[in-house]
């Protein structure tokens, strides 16, 4: 039969139904041996079948829009917080249903289907979460010392469906490191500003009083006035140079600097300066060196700084080696070598911080201002460029900085 329903172009149901309604007529036939009511019934039956035959066919053909072979299917809750980042935990009736691959690094594997709780094992947490799913949203709050004791989240609760909550942390440490900085370095560069400065009022007030008529302790006075002052300028200074690189940090500096040159206008310039401790500074400039993409002024302050503290913290009268060449990888490379004291290996990753200083009388009393390494590090940042502190206490002092060449041209000496 289905052979027969096939051959007539039909559906197996449509065939049979055809000829149910065949059957119907003749039997109407020979019943009654009427016969028009026998053809009623065949041509009523064949076109009802007929009918649903082609209504079946349009259902069959009714496409359901959410069905797309090509469009893959929704994910899971669990893959969805599982491919979060930042640490996502699902509570219902204070249980972690859900807790993705960050929130368990953080709090340990253990807590789902734990109580939330015992989960975020913090007061200010337990508190929002106690409280009734329904209520009034309320904002963030601030989880200090979860997981490391200085780590710092924001905590937020969001509702879904059935009281479940769903609880998202997110890192603040980072930016609470930035906001302590920032503040630290008003209250640094505040202190230093305020220690010259009273003491400039101090010795106004003691001159105005009786020193003044002795000359002798007035000139003295004046001497430890000026001092302070330019103690006070420098910083300033190089607080306003400090701010400046900051603010062009992102734009790359593109002149070609020759950095032979430079050198040997900064030499010049420190040896004539007036707390030049007697140092000889020893340059060797390379044969073939090319010129770095460079901001000309920001490369003079680098090796000003650079060049003044191995004067400054260098021994006494022992020569201070200025190097620069060429290496392997086509790369700028400049040391300058002192042979002082050195500096013992726990302060050196701090150097570069503001206002770090490893010994701070005798920077002070050097004219430091404790921002030198700040500037240089800032500077070698802007020119893409690396900054290296080697340094063997009792031995000296190595500093390195590496600095890309600009374009292909090198300089013949
Ligand atoms: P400062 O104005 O104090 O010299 P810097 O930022 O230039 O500030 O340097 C920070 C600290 O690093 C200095 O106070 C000093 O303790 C140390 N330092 C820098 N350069 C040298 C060096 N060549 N030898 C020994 N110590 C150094």
């Amino acid at each position: 039969m289905a052979r027969a329903a096939a051959m007539l172009g039909f559906g197996h149901r449509t065939f049979t139904a055809i000829v149910i309604a065949i059957v119907a007529a003749v039997a109407v036939l020979l019943i009654s041996s009427d016969v028009p009511a026998a053809l009623i019934t065949l041509v009523g039956g064949i076109a009802a079948a007929l009918l649903a035959a082609g209504a079946g066919d349009e259902t069959a053909e009714v496409v359901d829009p959410r069905v797309d072979a090509t469009e893959p299917a929704v994910p899971e809750i669990a893959e969805v917080i599982e491919a979060i980042v930042e640490p996502v935990l699902i509570v219902n009736q204070g249980r972690v249903t859900h807790a993705n691959a960050a929130a368990r690094a953080l709090l340990g594997g253990h807590i789902v289907g734990e109580d939330v709780r015992l989960a975020i094992r913090h007061p200010a947490a337990a508190e929002r979460l106690a409280s009734a799913p329904g209520g009034v949203p309320q904002g963030p709050i601030d989880l200090v010392g979860l997981g490391t004791l200085d780590q710092r989240w924001q905590m937020h609760v969001g509702r879904a469906a059935g009281g479940q909550r769903i609880v998202h942390l997110i890192d603040q440490t980072g930016n609470y490191a930035a906001e302590r900085m920032r503040v630290d370095f008003v209250a640094n560069a505040s202190h230093e500003l305020r220690t010259p400065l009273a003491s400039i009022l101090g010795y106004i007030e003691t001159l105005e009083e009786e020193a003044g008529a002795d000359k002798a302790v007035r000139s003295r006075f004046l001497k430890i006035m000026f001092d302070e002052s330019r103690r006070m300028q420098r910083l300033v200074e190089d607080l306003i140079s400090l701010s400046r690189i900051e603010a062009e940090k992102y734009r790359l500096p593109d002149s070609a600097v020759d950095l032979g040159n430079l050198i040997d206008e900064v030499k010049t310039e420190l040896l004539d300066a007036r707390d030049s401790r007697g140092n000889e500074i020893a340059a060797d400039i390379g044969a073939e060196v090319p010129p770095v993409a460079g901001d000309r002024a920001q490369l003079s302050q680098m090796l000003h700084n650079l060049i003044g503290n191995a004067i400054k913290y260098g021994r006494p009268g022992a020569p201070v080696a200025v190097r620069l060449w060429r290496d392997q990888t086509g790369m700028v490379r400049i040391s300058v070598t002192d042979e002082g004291d050195g500096i013992a290996a726990e302060h050196i990753p701090r150097l570069t911080e503001r206002f770090y200083r490893v010994d701070a009388g005798r920077s002070r009393a050097a004219g430091g201002t404790g921002l030198g390494l700040a500037i240089v590090k800032h500077i070698v940042e802007r020119h893409r460029g690396r900054l290296d502190i080697a340094s063997t206490v009792g031995k000296g002092t190595t500093v390195t900085v590496l600095l890309p060449a600009h374009g292909t041209t090198v300089i013949k000496r």
